[in-house]
């Protein structure tokens, strides 16, 4: 096996499989389809080359040999969407903090090479835009505030793997910026822009939150899958952190227009409370855009896909997959 891929099953796992897949690597995917999906991995369950297994990073008796056996961990498992971690922190934190701790251990022993993917939910609510890896101050609030368990268990993921690179360990991080595409489920990953689909597909009202002014840098999933596998196989990308996302910035109330417009949809577009879907004690970042420069300039990656064509590729990959 030449890779493994944690996590498989996700909406960026599976599309990361199929494309490590195409470029002819031997791959392994491990997920406990929690939120992962096995029909994510219909088209590799078909190829010689691809093993699927059913279990947690969590458990080592299954994990150890996997890492045993590949030469390059991609480690995405994660429990990820700020409603799911917010419905269950503790699973949260523990998954992440935990399963990263497990996944390096693991590497450390066989030295093996791991990509950690984490998150630009890392900068909080950062005020310096556009966020830079290596200088913009991380910004959250009360440790009341359940959202913010996220980023500070991604965090500790990230000082884990810097703490294996001063032992010598290659090792990289990513830091993914609202990717979107084929896949994007509300339950887990890309919740916003896939609740706004099936509102739209469906005639629902479109829930805009607050007043719809806060932004977000939505990447197309082939680039966030692109930009994964230039900092995993760039000489030179080891021991840092890297942004993985588009600097185009948009509005959420511009994103619900621009799927309510190319869906053809009926749908109302209302304002909502944050409460009404959180619950109480949410706090929100108001804009979130990266830096690109440091990708750009090590990894040669930038992102490519405009977002109006990304959506009507992710709508109709909807239209025929989502039950509505
Ligand atoms: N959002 C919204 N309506 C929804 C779901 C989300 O307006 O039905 C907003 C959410 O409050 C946030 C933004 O969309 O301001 C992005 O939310 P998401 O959960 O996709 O991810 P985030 O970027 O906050 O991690």
């Amino acid at each position: 096996m030449d890779v493994l891929v944690t996590g498989g099953a996700g909406y960026i796992g599976s599309n990361l499989v199929d494309r490590l897949l195409e470029k002819g690597y031997s791959v392994c995917a491990i997920d406990d389809l929690s939120t992962g999906n096995i029909s994510n991995l219909e088209d590799a369950l078909k190829k010689p080359n691809f093993h699927f297994i059913n279990g947690s990073i969590l458990d080592e008796g299954i994990i150890e040999p996997l890492i045993e056996k590949c030469r390059l961990i991609y480690h995405l498992a994660a429990a990820v969407g700020v409603k799911h971690v917010m419905d269950d922190p503790l699973k949260a934190i523990f998954t992440n903090v935990s399963g990263t701790e497990i996944v390096l251990r693991l590497a450390y022993k066989y030295w093996r090479k791991v990509l950690l993917a984490s998150t630009s939910e890392i900068y909080g609510r950062c005020v310096d835009i556009p966020f830079d890896e290596d200088n913009s101050l991380r910004v959250l609030g009360s440790t009341k505030i359940d959202r913010w368990s996220y980023s500070t268990s991604k965090a500790i993921d990230e000082h884990l793997v810097f703490a294996y690179s001063k032992k010598g360990l290659p090792v990289v991080i990513i830091r993914y910026f609202n990717s979107y595409g084929p896949r994007i489920d509300e339950k887990g990953y890309g919740t916003v822009v896939a609740r706004f689909i099936k509102q739209a597909l469906t005639g629902d009202p479109i829930t805009v939150h607050g007043d719809g002014k806060q932004t977000r840098c939505f990447t197309y999933i082939d680039d966030t899958v692109s930009g994964t596998i230039l900092a995993a196989e760039t000489k030179g990308a080891e021991g840092d952190v890297y942004n993985i996302g588009s600097n185009h910035e948009t509005s959420i109330y511009d994103l619900a227009k621009l799927i309510k417009d190319i869906s053809g949809s009926n749908s109302e577009i209302i304002f909502t409370s944050y409460e009404s879907y959180y619950g109480e004690r949410f706090e929100d970042t108001m804009r979130r855009v990266p830096s690109t420069k440091k990708a750009k300039d090590v990894l040669s990656f930038e992102a490519k896909v405009d977002l109006k064509t990304g959506l009507t590729k992710t709508i109709d990959w909807c239209r025929k997959n989502y039950k509505l």
